[in-house]
């Protein structure tokens, strides 16, 4: 086996090591670069679509699908419209993320994309990867694989599951108002659990109709697809209609501390950072504003892993995550609570982990304070045990 060295290696193109290779594709401080992107996989599916809000424009807008004004929220007999000026929410298909950031990279002479499976990663000074094929050093490594500690479950961190199936349908009549989409929907779910429907029109005769639910263990096949149905007839009032494409995936929700599994210069990105984020399960913008920040540190030589999370949010996440753990029914009540209560501004503002205390204290003032009160304590005693 030859070696090969490098002074940053990526390892994995997905959603986070791509926005990251972007990022440094982007800037010139790393035109003198060697840096090495390790994918296992040829990146040519269109395996998931990420949807995200956004103030105005933003980076992706030529790659966007679509993206939508306005939205509904439904719980039993409640309607919330939705009015998200200035926000956007917008919808990416992965293949275009894929394309466009492969082509660019490509196009780089301080990239070399090489398709690897890599093994492992072992913390010498140079950092050496191994690949199935070849041994790589680099200065440097960003590291998309989950930790194997997440795999071990005997702690007591919660973990959730984000898991979905969705199908883009057609209708052979206008069927859809591409101005709105249904941001949660909780009249249909799965008895006594966390879940919803989100509909995403793309055109007045295709949507992406999608099942959702945050819960510990998945459903069989059918089921998913047996509320995708019900839900399209009974509240879509749609009777015919033609499946062009189909989705399905798992999305981890844990206050694992996947940073600490980062050390020194090899740090881990996308999930197995921690960047989705728990409660929600999103982690598109996180991509984006996280590979900026890594850019910074590694520019003003910080430590790299500062900044990336913010400690009163993840406090917030762990919380909420283990109330929806603990009464997993309840969660409608909660999402109900949130969407009736505070402005969709005031909501994607905290999601993004970007409000200040006194609207936090606003935010957490709206919901019943006793699921809260025992999650503090459940964690406070747990944290305590640990130490
Ligand atoms: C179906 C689906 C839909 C989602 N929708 C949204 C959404 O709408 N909005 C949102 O914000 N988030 C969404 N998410 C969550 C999150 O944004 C994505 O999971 C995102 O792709 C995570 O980025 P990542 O880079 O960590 O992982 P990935 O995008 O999965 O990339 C990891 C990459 O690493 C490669 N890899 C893994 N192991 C190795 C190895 N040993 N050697 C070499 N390469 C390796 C993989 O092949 C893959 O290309 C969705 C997730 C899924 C699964």
């Amino acid at each position: 086996m030859s070696t090969l060295h490098y002074n940053i290696a990526i390892i994995g193109a997905g959603a986070a090591g791509l926005h990251l290779a972007l990022a440094m594709y982007n800037d010139p401080y790393f035109r003198d670069h060697r840096i090495l992107i390790l994918e296992k996989s040829a990146k040519d599916q269109n395996d998931r679509t990420w949807c995200f809000w956004e103030k105005g424009e933003g980076l992706w807008d030529d790659l966007i699908q679509h993206s939508w004004p306005q939205g509904d929220f439904f719980y039993k007999d409640n309607t919330v419209p939705l009015a998200l000026t200035p926000y956007r929410y917008k919808m990416l298909r992965s293949i275009d993320f894929y394309e466009f950031a492969k082509k660019k990279i490509l196009s780089g002479s301080m990239f070399h994309w090489v398709e690897e499976d890599v093994q492992s990663v072992t913390n010498e000074t140079p950092i050496q990867i191994n690949g199935l094929k070849t041994v790589y050093t680099a200065d440097i490594v960003f590291d998309s694989r989950i930790p194997n500690e997440f795999m071990q479950t005997k702690d007591s961190y919660t973990r959730l599951l984000q898991h979905f199936k969705g199908w883009v349908i057609r209708t052979n009549y206008d069927a859809f108002d591409t101005d709105r989409f249904t941001i949660m929907d909780f009249r249909l779910g799965w008895p006594e659990t966390t879940s919803f429907t989100y509909v995403l029109p793309l055109n007045k005769r295709e949507a992406l109709v999608e099942f959702t639910l945050f819960t510990s263990s998945l459903l069989q096949k059918n089921d998913y697809e047996q509320v995708l149905q019900n839900y399209i007839r009974k509240y879509l009032k749609i009777q015919e209609f033609e499946i062009v494409e189909q989705e399905q995936g798992v999305i981890p929700m844990s206050d694992f501390p996947f940073e600490k599994y980062s050390n020194g210069n090899h740090i881990h990105i996308g999930t197995g950072g921690g960047w989705v984020k728990p409660s929600t399960g999103y982690s598109f913008k996180n991509c984006e504003r996280n590979s900026r920040k890594l850019i910074e540190n590694l520019k003003l030589k910080r430590p790299l892993n500062v900044g990336l999370h913010k400690r009163k949010f993840r406090i917030y996440d762990t919380l909420f995550l283990d109330i929806l753990y603990r009464q997993n029914e309840f969660g409608p009540e909660l999402f109900n609570t949130m969407y009736t209560k505070i402005s969709v501004q005031t909501i994607f503002a905290f999601l993004d982990d970007q409000t200040n205390f006194k609207q936090d204290l606003f935010i957490l003032s709206r919901f019943p304070r006793k699921p809260f009160l025992i999650s503090i304590f459940k964690k406070i005693t747990q944290r305590w045990n640990r130490s």
